[in-house]
């Protein structure tokens, strides 16, 4: 079977050399191996995404001269998919509903500290909601009480076992979810996470190669987890090296000076964009 790669930009902003580089990448090694390239707009933070950005990153990767198998997965289009898999975790057990507001979790951690952090450095989820009983989790439920999903981390991590995955240039590495604590699959008003969504369409989309930023590398311990309770295959991942500004700093959406559409006006071209992300 062909390899299959895919890059999967969330449209909550233009795209900048950062998503050059990540585009032109995973084309590349798609090439190079005789595979295909898949497009997944990942749009489920609908406070965030809009059409315009959408339709700026067909127009930039048209530009970029970045071409890809159809169709299109758009994320927004597949709650029915995730609800299933977040309909699998419950039947396991490993998920609960979590009240606290992102506030109450600030002010209980700051009245904790020293309090253990994520490898984002949010603070891990206290879990005081985890105590709750069946009863009251309904009634909380019933009574419009906003709430997140979370997985029950420690009680995945004892099903699943210690899990590895492959990463280019690296060989096999060890996965360390725990580091994570209950990480959120879905919340009341959208029935998926970042999480949840990937780990399921690399799955449905049949990808065997994730090539992606070196940001999302820690959190690809979560999606062996998820991987491994849901039943999917895991795809081999690539890591790649963060395009930084002249500060050292992660490029931003929101910085013109490094995105695609504003380096077009300024007159470069396909060929530019390659050299200054390296890949000539
Ligand atoms: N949608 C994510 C982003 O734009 C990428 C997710 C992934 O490649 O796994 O950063």
């Amino acid at each position: 079977m062909p390899p299959v790669f895919r890059f999967a930009p969330s449209p909550n902003g233009y795209l900048h050399l950062g998503h050059a580089y990540s585009a032109l990448l995973n084309a590349d090694l798609a090439h190079r191996a005789g595979g295909k390239l898949l497009l997944r707009i990942e749009d489920i933070d609908e406070t965030r995404c809009r059409s315009e950005y959408e339709t700026a990153i067909y127009e930039d990767l048209g530009w970029l001269g970045v071409t890809w198998e159809p169709p299109i997965r758009r994320q927004s289009e597949y709650y029915a998919d995730y609800r299933a898999a977040l309909a699998k975790l419950e039947v396991l057990g490993l998920v609960y509903p979590a009240f606290e507001s992102r506030a109450e979790i600030a002010r209980f951690v700051a009245e904790s500290e020293p309090w253990p952090r994520d490898p984002d450095g949010a603070a891990i989820y206290p879990g005081q909601s985890k105590a709750l009983t069946e009863t009251e989790r309904r009634e909380r439920i019933a009574s419009g009480a906003p709430y997140a999903l979370r997985l029950d981390m420690e009680s995945a991590i004892a099903r699943t076992g210690a899990l590895q995955w492959a990463e280019a240039g690296i060989g096999t590495t060890e996965a360390n979810p725990a580091a994570w604590g209950d990480v959120i699959v879905a919340r009341r008003e959208t029935s998926t996470s970042y999480h949840l969504a990937v780990v399921v369409d690399d799955a449905l989309q049949g990808v065997t190669d994730v090539v992606r930023g070196r940001d999302l590398y820690e959190s690809t311990s979560v999606h062996r987890v998820l991987q491994s309770l849901l039943g999917f295959a895991a795809p081999q991942y690539r890591h790649h090296a963060l395009i930084l500004d002249d500060q050292g700093e992660k490029l931003s959406k929101s910085t013109q000076a490094t995105g695609l559409r504003e380096l077009r006006a300024q007159g470069k071209t396909p060929v530019d964009i390659r050299r200054m992300v390296g890949l000539d």
